[in-house]
């Protein structure tokens, strides 16, 4: 069968979205393409407030993994902008030069930020709150600066200056009306919300015209049209956003203010659909997720050639998700003339609660304080049902659990992505679940904004009784009911070699996901390293390549340098390397290394063979580098020579796999030039004797590392590291940091381990077992005809 070529522009929740039910519905009836602007897989927007609010990081809120584009074929093209649609010839152009012809396209380019054009608006330090990049800057300002000022009182305003407070900035929310979030709030909600942030130390201007922003070429504050100013190094503009439209525009497709779409998402160029925020319904453009789903659905079916009704518009909800704050709005929110409400305030708790009804039936809902009847509501409103449904309903309320208990099958419990209290409970009971992430992995229920969560956990208690409580566990990922430890048992118990053979053994309910098939990979080869044959296909990417993605789709190739030292003549070879394969740029990173970035993957063996240098690993779930101070050699403060350590410690561990990076470093004093105090092991020379440090981290949770112990004898305390390593190997859950198991299990419960000789002993067996199987992975790989063909392409050394 001839496959119909799809391309999707726009790599964003809506347009994925589309894609993925199309791989429900018909996984071989097309080769897909996806371009997308941001150098990201598919990652969900609405979380990047929890980032910004801290204790969420960027990998968390990915919703498909590189390998999931692999794993469909999809050609992706990261980072790469469609700069051109050609509806003659039905191609797209890119600002790399591509070009793609389709048979069907899907633009999905979202939205971009409204920037108010006020003078000043382009100086350093003015930013929109959209994407990852916005996030890392704000995060990077808050780090150098003290006062922000968001502009915007909405949604999107109240979440940043939220996650600007907990960056430890100052934060002033600028707002043109009197009270808060007035489109989806009436005036009393509005100011109740504005008092609960307040006590959470935002401070508002409220009716005031934002006339200009100060400061030469950074910002330095706002004027406003009455005159008065305030001081700020960042604003954040958060006004409104307009649908990305550019390039349907310039292709002649029909745009008022998003493309114009009808029901099944087509425009009125044939074989060209739009989805998402860009496109207009109805006239509506929408800015939330639950319709763009909805929308992504109906474009799948009509893609697939499934007649349905089509898409009909959305009704809206609202929930703000700022911690400690409860507020949800649906449908309409003011009265007038046409409408009664039935509304309650209890001044005391902080709860107000309006329910809107127009000719007897129940039209929109405004909650604060307490919003546990907000989906109930949202059924309401979207049924057209009567107020007394809901009354007697809300009497009849002892628990929450009971509120879902009398919620009917077709009562929606996720509203981003459409799910049915009826579909959560069969997929409950076909598959066994028993935790809210197996319901989100096999629903999508709860998958974006997350608000549902309480409610899908009310479901699991109701559908499963008393087993939900004795099933509480978490399992390893959504394919299965089993945790980590249970797994692990079965491999050991019954001798389980491959990750196929786990899978149908342990009853999997899927062929595994990006988030099992690595730490099932990590396991095998953990428990029994002398049997186990690597499964690279259930590695990540930059595992399976050896070397890292880097956003531009070229990688990095990172030679090992021992202890942070170098030789002329490796410099030399890596001087030549990268004049003959014209890499981007030569750099040397945080961990004593030379990077060379932008190498083409069919390039990759040839400049590891002309290297002949070992692998650094700075791609790898293992030791990536040990980095030294100068020490005894040169420096006048060391009294321990930290290179001789870093370069033993490293050539004994290289290529050592560990549930995820491991980093170290030895300072020769407590000087500590070599940071050792953030790193996963860290030593630090002391007069006669090196201290080991443990579980730290410098990364995004940031972390100090603990003294685990002293040795006056660099052998003991190479043992030591050795028997630390092998027990984090063994104990750790996959992807779980040192820094994260050490807080986990405790200090004084590793101490405690640690102090067994015997224990110590029986991890460096093990340890030096696994050490022995351990290969040059580069190496490996320029000699296997296989590898090279599949991985780099056919290429000649
Ligand atoms: C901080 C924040 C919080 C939010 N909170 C919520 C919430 O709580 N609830 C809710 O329902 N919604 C929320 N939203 C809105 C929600 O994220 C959006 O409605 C949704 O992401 C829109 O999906 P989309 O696919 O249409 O656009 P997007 O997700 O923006 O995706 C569009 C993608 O297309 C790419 N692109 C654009 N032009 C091109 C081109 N020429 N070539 C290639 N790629 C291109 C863009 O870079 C972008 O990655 C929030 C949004 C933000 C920013
Ligand atoms: S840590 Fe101490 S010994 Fe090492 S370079 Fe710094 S000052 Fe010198």
């Amino acid at each position: 069968m001839i496959k119909q070529k799809l391309v999707l522009i726009g790599n964003g929740m809506a347009g994925v979205r589309a894609v993925e039910e199309v791989l429900k519905i018909n996984p071989e009836n097309f080769e897909i393409t996806i371009f997308g602007t941001e150098p990201y897989p598919n990652y969900n927007r609405i979380q990047l407030s929890k980032v910004l609010q801290g204790g969420t990081s960027v990998s968390d809120i990915t919703l498909n993994e590189w390998e999931w584009y692999e794993d469909n074929k999809i050609r992706f093209y990261p980072g790469e902008s469609v700069t051109s649609i050609n509806t003659k010839t039905q191609s797209v152009s890119t600002d790399k030069g591509r070009i793609e012809s389709y048979d069907q396209l899907i633009i999905a380019t979202g939205s971009n930020p409204f920037m108010l054009p006020l003078p000043g608006a382009d100086k350093e330090g003015v930013k929109a709150f959209r994407n990852i990049k916005d996030c890392e800057e704000m995060i990077e300002y808050s780090k150098r600066y003290k006062k922000a000022a968001v502009i915007g009182g909405g949604l999107l305003g109240l979440e940043a200056a939220r996650g600007l407070l907990n960056l430890g900035m100052e934060v002033d929310v600028i707002h043109i009306y009197d009270y808060l979030m007035e489109r989806q709030l009436d005036r009393t909600a509005g100011k109740l919300l504005q008092v609960e942030l307040e006590k959470q130390g935002m401070n508002f201007i409220l009716q005031k015209n934002t006339a200009e922003i100060t400061g030469r070429k950074h910002v330095t504050g706002l004027k406003f049209s009455d005159g008065s100013k305030i001081k700020a190094d960042l604003v954040v503009m958060a006004v409104g956003i307009k649908p990305n439209v550019a390039l349907a525009q310039e292709a002649g497709i029909p745009v008022n203010r998003g493309i114009i779409v009808n029901d099944y998402l087509e425009t009125e160029i044939p074989n060209v659909f739009a989805v998402g925020e860009c496109a207009e319904h109805r006239g509506i453009a929408y800015g939330l997720v639950a319709p763009l789903y909805q929308q992504g659905q109906v474009l799948a079916k009509r893609l697939c050639g499934i007649r349905d009704e089509g898409y009909q518009g959305s009704v809206l909800s609202t929930q703000l998700k700022v911690s400690g704050v409860d507020v949800f709005s649906a449908g309409k929110i003011n009265e007038d003339e046409s409408t009664k409400v039935y509304k309650t305030y209890d001044d005391w708790n902080g709860v107000y609660k309006k329910v809107l009804i127009e000719n007897g039936k129940i039209a929109g809902a405004v909650l604060f304080g307490d919003t546990k009847d907000g989906n109930k509501l949202f059924n309401f409103i979207k049924n057209e049902s009567r107020i007394e449904e809901y009354l007697e309903s809300s009497q009849s309320v002892i628990s929450e659990v009971n509120t879902v208990a009398d919620m009917s099958d077709d009562e929606l419990i996720c509203g981003c992505n459409g799910v049915t209290k009826g579909s959560i409970v069969e997929a409950i009971k076909a598959n066994g679940l028993t935790t809210v992430d197996q319901v989100k992995g096999c629903t999508n229920a709860s998958r974006s904004c997350g608000g549902c969560k309480s409610l899908v956990s009310d479901l699991l208690a109701c559908t499963l009784g008393d087993q939900y409580q004795a099933d509480q566990k978490e399992a390893i990922c959504g394919c299965t009911t089993l945790s980590r430890d249970e797994v692990l048992a079965e491999i050991r118990e019954k001798g389980l070699t491959h990750i196929r053979e786990v899978m149908n053994v342990l009853e999997w309910k899927t062929d595994g996901c990006s988030k099992c098939k690595p730490a099932l990979n990590y396991y095998l080869g953990m428990i029994d390293p002398l049997k186990y044959q690597d499964e690279k296909e259930a590695r990540y990417v930059n595992e399976r390549m050896h070397a890292n993605i880097q956003k531009d789709g070229t990688y990095s190739v990172v030679p090992r340098m021992y202890g942070g030292v170098t030789t002329s003549e490796d410099l030399r070879k890596i001087a030549d390397v990268a004049d003959k394969y014209k890499v981007g740029m030569i750099k040397v990173t945080g961990g004593q290394r030379i990077d060379l970035l932008g190498v083409y993957k069919e390039d990759l063996p040839k400049i590891w063979a002309e290297l002949d240098m070992p692998s650094g690993s700075a791609y790898s779930k293992g030791l990536r580098t040990v980095k030294t101070c100068v020490g005894e050699s040169y420096c006048r403060f060391g009294t321990q020579d930290s290179i001789g350590m870093g370069i033993r410690l490293e050539k004994k561990f290289e290529g050592l796999n560990t549930p995820h990076k491991v980093k170290m470093a030895v300072s020769a004093c407590p000087r500590n030039c070599a940071e050792s105090g953030i790193k996963d092991v860290g030593i630090v020379g002391v007069e006669g004797a090196w201290e080991m440090y443990v579980g730290g981290n410098g990364g995004t949770h940031l972390r100090e590392a603990d003294l685990l112990f002293k040795f006056k004898d660099g052998d003991d305390l190479v043992e030591m590291i050795g028997a630390f390593l092998q027990y984090y190997r063994e104990s750790a859950k996959y992807l779980e940091r040192t820094s994260a198991w050490v807080d986990r299990l405790g200090l004084e419960h590793i101490r405690e381990v640690l102090s067994d000789e015997l224990m110590v002993k029986e991890f460096n067996n093990r340890i030096n077992e696994a050490l022995s199987v351990v290969q040059d992975p580069w190496n490996e790989a320029i000699h296997n005809k296989n590898l090279l063909r599949d991985l780099y392409q056919t290429v000649k050394i």
